[in-house]
């Protein structure tokens, strides 16, 4: 399958403008930033020339993809190493007869989705923010808030492009070894340079979202499992008189042909205001939060039924607030994000019960429930519960209360997701991913020298220093 046109030879033509310039990159959490070297190479041609020069620079640690620098700890990042943005990969075809979209890596899914929606095809998995590549998502192996039905990102995957470490370009489809443990392999197989998606058709930009309003974390379990539309989640307060009260929804796609689909857009959302940079942190605390909760738990709905939002207002919402994570101060904050097996929910209560007893507040957190697992060994949800918590990383203690939870959560049988993390030890990501081993061979034959590197694989263990 011939990758799209401006992935296609002659998009090698700036290869020799390529010069690499020193670069400070972090993640979205804003953690420890790591220093080395940035290209943004302008197709499939000059990725390869990047790999070239970077075997003629032995003083380089290594080579990795970045997308759009959306996951929140250092797995786009690599300190005294090459880092290949993809945001010049671009282009995209769609194949309207099979439903399947060819995009390069650095395609994001707010592209496709304006490009696609008004045509009747939306982007079967999205995440919480449109501002995310095809090659990110494709590494993350990333889920929306329909797991339970759709499955992964990957599931869609039909077939990528991947550079490998010994320049070769290969297309690969499901079934290789290869493929699966580039789907969650976070960047550390190659360079994917385009994937081809299968997309849902759909007949409107809008959903139509059953809202119910929670008193504790057993109602939310209750009203995530209850029926209504795929795309489920629930916000949760933490910060509250009763830990765990929020919000659900649980939304669907409106059928046609009621509302035409080119009809004011929708898809995605603008941005309607930014936090500056002089943004003082200190503004912050558990008390404005706790009281900003209070009120949005107020004003939502105690019972709602079929209210049409558009998807890109429903789906993205932290997106209508640019910069968002200056809201943190200059030291950031970090997501802790877990999923443990239906039957556990004890650890969801221990580990809410850890923070609280620290006094660690939990700015933003969400509960989603998932679906069966993907034959992907790095992939990383696994039927049962999700939860995510926004944790300002300047708390004290907030290592080794983390640490404790991981060893809950690993007991349980459950994992801590790599897209999110900027702490976890080796042990326990070793405990969490069973099939670890099963990565590392495939990986081990697809690049027997070590080129692929990030921070985060050197610091959990991923690859060997
Ligand atoms: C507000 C917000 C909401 C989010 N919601 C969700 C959610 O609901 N579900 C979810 O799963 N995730 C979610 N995420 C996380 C996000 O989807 C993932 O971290 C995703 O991988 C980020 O994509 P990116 O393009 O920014 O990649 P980056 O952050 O730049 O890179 C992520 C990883 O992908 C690798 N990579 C990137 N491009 C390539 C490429 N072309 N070839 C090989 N490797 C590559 C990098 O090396 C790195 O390891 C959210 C993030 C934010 C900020």
């Amino acid at each position: 399958m011939p990758p799209v046109e401006l992935l296609a030879p002659g998009s090698g033509a700036g290869v020799a403008a390529l010069s690499p310039s020193p670069a400070r990159l972090h993640g979205w959490g804003g953690g420890p930033p790591a220093t080395g070297w940035l290209l943004r190479p302008n197709g499939a041609a000059a990725v390869g020339a990047a790999l070239e020069m970077f075997r003629t620079r032995a003083a380089w640690t290594g080579v990795l993809a970045r997308g759009m620098g959306r996951s929140y700890g250092d797995a786009a990042q690599l300190g005294g190493g090459l880092v290949l943005d993809t945001a010049r990969l671009k282009g995209f075809e769609l194949d309207d007869e099979e439903g399947t979209v060819t995009a390069g890596a650095g395609v994001t899914i707010g592209e496709l989705l304006g490009g696609l929606v008004p045509s009747g095809w939306m982007v079967p998995v999205v995440p919480g923010t449109q501002h995310v590549s095809v090659g990110g998502a494709t590494a993350g192996d990333i889920h929306g808030k329909n797991h339970g039905s759709a499955g992964t990102f990957g599931t869609h995957v039909a077939e990528i492009g991947l550079l490998t470490a010994a320049g070769e370009e290969l297309s690969l489809a499901p079934g290789d070894p290869l493929f699966a443990a580039t789907l969650g392999g976070m960047g550390l197989t190659g360079v994917i340079l385009w994937a081809r998606i299968r997309m849902r058709p759909v007949s409107s930009p809008f959903l139509a979202v059953d809202t119910d309003r929670v008193d504790d974390l057993d109602g939310a379990l209750a009203a995530l499992r209850a029926p209504g539309g795929p795309h489920r989640v629930a916000w949760l307060d933490l910060l509250g008189p009763r830990p765990g009260r929020g919000t659900v929804t649980r939304a669907e796609h409106l059928p046609g042909p009621d509302v035409p689909l080119g009809s004011r857009g929708g898809a995605t959302v603008a941005a309607r205001a930014t936090v500056p940079r002089w943004w003082p942190g200190a503004l912050l605390v558990p008390g404005a939060v706790a009281a900003f909760n209070e009120l949005r738990f107020r004003r939502a709905p105690r019972r709602e039924r079929g209210r049409v939002e558009p998807i890109g207002r429903h789906m993205f919402p932290l997106d209508a607030l640019a910069a968002w994570p200056r809201l943190y101060g200059r030291s950031g904050f970090l997501q802790y994000q877990l999923v443990v097996p239906y039957g556990a929910e004890s650890v969801l209560e221990a580990v809410i019960g850890e923070l609280r007893r620290a006094s660690l507040p939990s700015y933003l957190t969400v509960l989603k429930d998932f679906g069966p697992a993907n034959d992907a060994p790095l992939s990383f949800p696994l039927a049962g519960w999700t939860v995510t918590f926004d944790l300002p990383r300047a708390a004290p203690g907030l290592g080794p209360v983390l640490d404790r939870c991981d060893d809950m959560v690993a007991q349980a049988g459950g994992r801590v997701y790599l897209s999110k993390d900027s702490r976890m030890r080796p042990d326990a990501l070793r405990a969490m991913y069973p099939r670890l081993e099963e990565w590392r061979a495939a990986r081990d034959r697809a690049d027997p020298d070590g080129v692929w590197r990030s921070d985060l694989a050197l610091r959990t263990g991923l690859v060997p220093r």
